[in-house]
């Protein structure tokens, strides 16, 4: 075992392990490895792991609350404004809204992340839309999809998702780039498996509606303890955290 080898990080250890898994996934599935965008879940890493994984050449992140999304999005601005003169360091990463958003904190949420992930109600899509125009931008925003039907669970009900899904095309400021699901917390790979499953088959319908436009691509879907599943089943965002940072 090499020197070089011992010290490589922990961090990027299981980031490794994670592409190798998400490759063999691939495989299994004959899907092209470049469709699927991996998205950092930092709400539990500390800065000095957040900023290992830019190192490591990762620009996109995920955070589920919107005050900590502040904090940490100022924290690596500052880091990567202080480094903007190393080549090795990008000038900018994007930030992923992934969690459940209420309608007041929209603003403070469109001036930092390029992409919600919890548009779930149509009160939010129109929160979101008009709060961008007054931002003067379009957003990217996925529709999140209940596909376990546990009430306790964020997310539009199966049965009303693609009927929201042409209400929110119809909105001025928004690009409906795709829908994000979360399968149920159960080490049973079936049940798991059904949930993914079915968002797809939502997603297949919204298209076949033929109301969305050629940015709806997106099926975000997949965390550490399920990504494999999901790219088995068409995912092309997986939210992983855990699996990097514990
Ligand atoms: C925390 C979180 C994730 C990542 O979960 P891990 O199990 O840590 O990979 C993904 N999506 C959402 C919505 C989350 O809140």
């Amino acid at each position: 075992m090499t020197m070089k080898y011992r010290c490589m990080s922990k961090i990027a250890d299981k980031l490794k392990q994670v592409q190798d898994n998400i490759a063999t996934a691939c495989e299994r599935a004959h899907r092209n490895p470049d469709h699927i965008r991996l998205v950092i879940v930092s709400k539990t890493a500390p800065l000095e792991s957040i900023i290992e994984v830019i190192r490591l050449g990762h620009t996109d992140f995920g955070e589920n609350r919107v005050q900590h999304l502040k904090q940490v999005a100022a924290s690596v601005d500052a880091f990567l404004d202080e480094n903007k003169d190393d080549p090795d360091i990008p000038d900018k990463v994007n930030w992923h809204m992934i969690g459940h958003l209420q309608r007041n904190k929209v603003r403070q949420v469109l001036k930092i992340s390029s992409t919600i992930h919890s548009v779930d109600t149509l009160r939010l899509a129109e929160e979101v839309s008009s709060s961008a125009g007054k931002e003067e931008i379009r957003t990217n925003v996925l529709l999140q999809v209940n596909c376990s039907g546990e009430p306790q669970k964020y997310g539009v009900p199966v049965g009303a998702a693609v009927h929201l899904a042409e209400q929110i095309v119809g909105m001025p400021n928004l690009n409906l780039i795709g829908l994000m699901t979360m399968a149920p917390l159960t080490r049973d790979k079936d049940v798991v498996r059904a949930c993914f499953v079915r968002v797809r088959e939502i997603f297949e319908d919204i298209h076949n509606e033929g109301v969305v436009t050629n940015k709806f691509r997106q099926l975000s879907m997949g965390m550490s303890q399920d990504y494999e599943i999901a790219v088995e089943e068409g995912a092309t965002i997986l939210r992983i955290g855990s699996a990097v940072f514990t």
